[in-house]
């Protein structure tokens, strides 16, 4: 008797074989739904795993919560008003014996809850803590008037919380799951430990039907707070499981790119040794090192992917100018990529400045080209007249086609898209040959992590700076102290210094933007009237914007007003001062960048971030560790720890690895466990290769093409 179990499985039958529409509740619009997740069997269900837990086991004291958690509390009602305001809401003041107090917010509400929702009622709500205009508050909590005051929710597990898709509700994720684990424990056969005991023994950890188990449903007397942190041996079994298939995956996706072909760029050096003399200065070790590192990928018939990581200000732009003229030296073109066209415009005007005297021709192509005149370049580019050719987005559209790309520079990468990289690597192919690609960027991350999720790439590190550097002394400022700033401005530029005033708004318009730096202007010319003032911003025409920069790095401009355009690659020495507005609101990877403008030369360079008090104790913490820290991998560091690696990296980078529960920064320890199990695994077990990514990886479109 098969105890009449959902699907009716036979025993011995795989659950990756057994289909999810042979479940209750599934039919064809909850099938579509699925498989837009990747969830087609039985197993992948099992594999579908937890976000996070709602913890409704404690009681949570009002003095002790902070923005951004959910959590179940009680307290006594003060205080309730209907506010007319812009949108009509009931605000609900409730307090504990903590002291605390806590705003509750409804928008939507019945003439019934606002009249029992009155002082002296005692409730109690679950919901999301957030950071309101005066305090902490509430906003539509799940609320219960009736309640046995002694019990909180005894027996009570976390409950699991399924990332999920439009449609479908987190009641069916624990319907469907329920079934699926009742499946697992009716036939444990069904469910294969692709990881062999020998690999997976000496890390101690519990086996894989029990780990999928507990995350999907934890016991009551689980340790919630390992279950929440996901520092659970039966988290680290499945995330141990999942790193090793992502190492399965980027060695099988190495594997294919060997086998394709690209252009050997091994001409003589002759032109790169002419560079290398008229150039103003010597290359560091560092630089030497990755400059020989790249070169010899791009000698190889094998397209090179790798990744330059570097400082701001380290030195990247010479590093790839050097091996554009590899490509130039074996006769073939190169497009150099920059996220913005002020920083292609720089790109070309540095580009030019060392190759024309070479005879290399370095043409560039932008947005702001139409016309007779694209054409031109575009027919340049397609006839191979042109050697070099800098751009922006514009190089990625249909009719740009290169006669022989043999290398493709993208600086800054992470802010094109995986499929723009694809895109040009198809763009460039030719005889079955595809270029080689190098991608720089100053986005530091720690070699362990960053061969953990950067799918396929080769990683170089420059990981010294220039000679004569000195340290940028960042100090934290209060608004109320805008005057004196505005006054150190004036003092630095009668020295001859020059400096940048950087102006951020949260919000992402251009416009708003644009304003706020436009505000800022008039309002520092009314206090500097002395000063040769710029402004620069997104709404500026290039042709327009041109001029103010060049000015700017020729010394004719005292200031620069600007908004976060200015953020990378924008050189000029001389500046030695910025000013940071509301540094609060940006994070500090990208603080760091800015900062990076000055102390490009050998001034006593300063960096003044001008906040709104009050501060949050995290964004204190974060000023104050761009105070301390001048680095920019101890800061990547430091941003990946407070805000975790999808934050950091950005959840939808080119070439990053996403995973749904290994974080390879809290789980250091199991990546290099998972390296080692990597290879023993292709080598003594290969045939377990192909299951273990399946399970993980299913459908990933980036795997599969990348
Ligand atoms: P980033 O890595 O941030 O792109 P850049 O390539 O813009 O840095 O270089 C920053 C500045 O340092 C530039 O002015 C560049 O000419 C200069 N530079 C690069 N390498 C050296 C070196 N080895 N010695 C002195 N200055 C250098
Ligand atoms: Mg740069």
């Amino acid at each position: 008797m098969m105890g009449g179990s959902a699907a009716g499985a036979e025993p011995g039958t795989a659950l990756d074989q057994i289909p999810v529409d042979r479940l209750k509740r599934v039919g064809p619009k909850m099938l579509e739904r699925l498989a837009r997740l990747q969830i087609t069997s039985v197993q992948d269900l099992l594999f579908h795993l937890p976000l996070r837990y709602q913890d409704r086991t404690r009681l949570r004291a009002l003095d002790g919560l902070t923005a951004g958690e959910e959590v179940l509390i009680e307290g006594v009602v003060r205080d309730a008003q209907i506010a007319m305001g812009r949108r009509r809401s009931l605000k609900v003041w409730i307090g504990d014996d903590s002291g605390g107090a806590l705003l509750l917010r409804f928008f939507y509400f019945s003439r019934a809850q606002s009249e029992s929702l009155k002082p002296g009622r005692r409730l109690r709500c679950f919901g999301e803590v957030r950071q309101g205009p005066q305090s902490l508050e509430m906003v539509h909590p799940e609320v219960q008037q009736h309640f046995d005051a002694d019990a909180v929710a005894v027996g009570e597990a976390l409950t699991p919380i399924y990332p999920s898709t439009e449609g479908l509700q987190q009641i069916s994720w624990r319907a469907l799951t329920d079934q699926a684990l009742r499946l697992l424990d009716d036939h444990p056969e069904g469910l294969t430990d692709w990881v062999p005991e020998p690999v997976v023994g000496p890390l101690r950890l519990p086996p894989l039907a029990d780990a999928l188990r507990t995350v999907h449903r934890p016991p009551p007397d689980a340790p919630v707070q390992a279950l929440t942190e996901r520092t659970h041996p039966a988290f680290l079994r499945l995330a141990f499981e999942e790193m090793l298939a992502h190492q399965l995956a980027l060695r099988r996706m190495r594997g294919r790119r060997r086998g394709l072909r690209a252009p050997a760029l091994d001409a003589g050096g002759g032109l790169r040794e002419r560079f290398l003399s008229a150039l103003a200065f010597t290359l560091t070790a560092a630089q030497r090192r990755v400059v020989d590192e790249i070169a010899a990928d791009l000698a190889r018939p094998v397209p090179t992917m790798r990744l330059l990581q570097g400082d701001v200000g380290s030195g990247k732009t010479v590093v790839g100018a050097l091996a554009a003229l590899q490509a130039v030296e074996a006769g073939f073109q190169v497009a150099l990529m920059a996220p913005t066209e002020l920083l292609a415009e720089q790109h070309l005007r540095s580009l030019r400045g060392w190759l024309e005297p070479l005879g290399v021709e370095v043409l560039w192509l932008s947005g702001r080209h139409k016309g007779a005149e694209r054409a031109e370049i575009v027919a340049a580019i397609g006839a191979g007249r042109v050697q070099i050719v800098v751009g922006t987005h514009a190089l990625f559209q249909d009719d740009v086609r290169f006669a022989a790309l043999g290398l493709a520079i993208i600086d800054e990468q992470h802010r094109f898209g995986v499929h723009q990289r694809i895109r040009l690597r198809d763009k460039g192919e030719r005889n079955g040959e595809t270029p080689h690609q190098l991608i720089m960027t100053a986005t530091p991350i720690p070699r362990s992590l960053a061969m953990a999720v950067y799918a396929d790439l080769d990683l170089s590190v420059i990981d010294s700076l220039p000679p004569g550097r000195r340290p940028i002394t960042t100090a934290a400022v209060p608004d109320a102290r805008r005057d004196e700033v505005i006054a150190r401005v004036r003092d630095a530029c009668a020295c001859g210094r020059q400096a940048y005033w950087v102006c951020t708004l949260v919000e992402e318009s251009d416009a708003l933007q644009a304003q706020a730096a436009e505000d800022t202007a008039r309002d520092l010319a009314a206090h500097l009237g002395d000063l040769r003032i710029g402004l620069v911003h997104g709404r500026i025409k290039p042709a327009e914007r041109e001029p103010v920069m060049a000015a700017f790095a020729a010394g004719e401009l005292d200031l620069l007003v600007a908004t976060t355009v200015i953020e990378v690659g924008v050189d000029v020495p001389n500046a030695s001062l910025m000013i940071v507005e509301n540094p609060e609101r940006l994070g500090l990877a990208q603080l760091h960048q800015l900062r990076g403008r000055v102390g490009r030369g050998t001034l006593d360079s300063y960096c003044l971030l001008l906040y709104r008090a009050p501060l949050t104790a995290a964004a204190r913490e974060r000023l104050n560790i761009l105070r301390t820290e001048h680095s920019g991998f101890a800061i990547a560091d430091a941003d990946l720890r407070m805000r975790g690696a999808g934050e950091v990296l950005g959840t939808r980078q080119a070439g990053v690895a996403q995973f749904r529960l290994a974080d390879p920064l809290r789980d250091q320890s199991l990546v290099a466990a998972a390296q080692q199990a990597a290879d023993r695994i292709l080598e003594q077990w290969p045939e377990h290769v192909a299951p273990l990514v399946r399970r993980w990886l299913a459908g990933r479109e980036d795997y599969g093409r990348a």
